[in-house]
């Protein structure tokens, strides 16, 4: 940590762009869960950023930033230890990578692997300025609440980079004002989807929400792909290519090994398997249901938490830019304060 804070303060988020997941459960939240007692915790709603990719929908980032939030006060984040905060609201963050932007090459975003893997897909000329500027907003979002971790898997360990990069440009052109993260980099558990072909996405159609019910779940589980070359109960099935098996690795490690020796021997069935981890995926979403429809009773106690964290998130923001603009010198003292709220 450098600064007075007294402890960490570690920023993650979700881009708002539809409910949770399962992959999500597995890839993030249950380590935010786990982290946020030992840390400041931010979490952004990343609406902006939403907008990259769903700008022809802006009506309904309000809908999924609060089915977000229900998400993640249902599987145990508490509203009393974390910051939970809308982007779009701060407009400090806004303000942040524009100034970044100014001294950011074109040809280093261009080297983003994010930037890069889009790119080739749509060619540079199909590429939206927003969407190439993605790593500079990151760096805002960082950097505007002066956050020292932050949690990302092996892929997102360029961004962190840019942003240290960033960090330090800024410190050495105008006065050293920010704090450089760092990334704690975990293995980031990608949970694959019902289809076995990619990885869970609700857009792919391949995933079970968090606020799926139990019929839901079994209902999914029951056509989810497994081994596809057996055919017969008797056959020995390969747990190894097996999605099924992978959900059991997931919520039931400790049973895992009676599974897939089941599987391999020809003694346990798909149905009877597939049963069995329907029942795990329920015993954790089950209590997860029942904060949820507590919410769902009281939609304001929602907002509540999502003005307040916002509320403190620029705050920081706002204390954040009057050092940002002193050290750049754009502080002009005119009398009325007023000009700037
Ligand atoms: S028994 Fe289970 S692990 Fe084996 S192929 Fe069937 S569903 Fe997959």
């Amino acid at each position: 940590m450098q600064s007075n804070q007294q402890v960490d303060r570690v920023l993650t988020g979700d881009r708002t762009t539809g409910k949770l997941h399962l992959g999500h459960y597995v890839g993030s939240l249950k380590n935010r869960i786990d982290m946020q007692y030992q840390y400041d915790t931010f979490i952004l709603l990343a609406d902006v950023q939403a907008l990259t990719t769903h700008f022809e929908a802006p009506k309904e980032m309000g809908r999924h930033l609060r089915q977000i939030t229900l998400d993640y006060l249902a599987a145990g984040i508490n509203p009393e230890k974390v910051t939970i905060f809308v982007q779009s609201l701060v407009p400090e963050i806004a303000e942040l990578t524009l100034f970044y932007s100014m001294f950011v090459t074109v040809n280093a975003l261009r080297h983003n692997p994010t930037v890069k893997s889009e790119a080739a897909d749509r060619g540079y000329d199909q590429l939206y300025y927003g969407f190439l500027g993605y790593p500079v907003s990151q760096a805002a979002d960082i950097t505007f609440c002066k956050a020292t971790l932050v949690p990302v898997g092996d892929d997102q360990l360029p961004h962190i980079e840019q942003t240290r990069k960033i960090v330090r440009r800024f410190n050495e052109l105008y006065a050293p004002v920010l704090l450089e993260p760092k990334a704690v980099v975990g293995e980031v558990p990608r949970l694959i989807g019902l289809d076995g072909r990619s990885k869970m996405s609700k857009s792919l159609g391949n995933a079970i929400t968090l606020d799926a019910s139990a019929q839901d779940v079994r209902e999914k589980i029951r056509i989810a792909v497994t081994d596809t070359n057996r055919i017969h109960k008797s056959d020995p099935g390969n747990p190894e290519v097996c999605p099924v098996f992978t959900y059991h690795q997931a919520f039931a490690s400790e049973g895992a090994e009676e599974i897939a020796a089941g599987c391999r021997s020809g003694t346990l069935g798909c149905v009877e398997c597939k049963e069995r981890v329907g029942k795990r995926i329920n015993n954790l979403l089950e209590p997860m249901r029942e904060t949820r429809r507590m919410y769902e009773s009281a939609p304001h106690k929602v907002d509540e938490i999502l003005i307040a964290g916002t509320e403190r998130a620029r705050n920081i923001g706002k204390e954040t830019m009057r050092e940002v603009r002193e050290a750049m010198g754009l502080n002009y003292n005119f009398d009325n304060d007023g000009i700037r709220g």
